[in-house]
């Protein structure tokens, strides 16, 4: 069938002596690997103390974001090669912050894809409508769009890497979450979209989360729609109770 994944996005947040001390906390709480795979993505430079930190629990390391070359003259960059030999299994591909601040668009983030795929990595691709979009009742065009022109020459094999996350951005950061039938409802086009580019196969092995304040008291709710099949989590993933609670959520 489909794997569940939590995933947490630690955006810029925590120190490497902050990442030491969640780490200590949380693996205790997390015990022993169930049916849902737990990741954290986390700033480029934590992650090899992250990966060494996390290497005898369930928890899976990933990046927040990867250049789409494998090297060259982009000062200040970081490849999905580099980030694969340090252990590294999943990165962000396109968060819609990424989107907004730093001109990541379609086309980026349909090259990132590749990057990541071509390294070995699992990307987990965000896609989600702005609140005008979805007073403008065009929030399914705009994510099947966004969805097609990230999966652009990904060819049906590779797809069992490619994680996809519904975040909407009128609920990222904003305390404003999707309702679970308004997660159940887009996730659940998203694998239509799925389907009608790979067929109905690859679109029911294809794990599609909910991000945008998903916390330990709305987890269950959200989880429990059928075509949403894990989260991404910002604010509540950096505390190790919180993070733990959505964990359990999923199991
Ligand atoms: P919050 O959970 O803080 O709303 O962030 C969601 C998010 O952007 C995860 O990538």
């Amino acid at each position: 069938y489909r794997k569940t994944i939590i995933a947490g996005n630690w955006k810029m947040n925590k120190t490497l002596s902050e990442t030491r001390a969640y780490a200590e906390e949380i693996k205790p709480m997390l015990g022993k690997p169930k049916w849902c795979e737990v990741v954290l993505c986390v700033p480029y430079v934590n992650i090899p103390a992250a990966v060494r930190l996390f290497k005898e629990s369930r928890i899976a390391i990933g990046a927040e974001n990867c250049h789409y070359e494998s090297t060259g003259a982009y000062t200040g960059e970081v490849s999905a090669e580099m980030l694969k030999e340090l252990g590294v299994k999943y990165v962000i591909i396109g968060h819609s912050e990424r989107r907004a601040y730093y001109n990541e668009t379609d086309f980026t983030v349909n090259k990132k894809v590749h990057a990541a795929l071509e390294a070995g990595l699992y990307p987990i691709v965000c896609v989600g409508e702005s609140l005008e979009q979805r007073e403008l009742d065009v929030t399914m065009e705009l994510i099947a769009y966004q969805v097609k022109a990230a999966l652009a020459g990904v060819p049906a094999d590779k797809m069992r890497h490619v994680v996809i996350a519904y975040e909407p951005i009128w609920a990222i950061g904003t305390g404003k979450t999707a309702t679970a039938e308004q997660a159940g409802e887009v996730c659940e086009g998203i694998r239509a979209v799925v389907r009608k580019l790979y067929g109905a196969r690859v679109a029911r092995a294809v794990t599609i989360q909910y991000g945008g304040s998903m916390n330990a008291k709305n987890a269950a709710e959200l989880l429990a729609q059928p075509d949403v099949d894990g989260g991404l989590i910002g604010g509540a993933a950096l505390k190790p109770a919180d993070f733990t609670t959505i964990v359990n959520a999923a199991n």
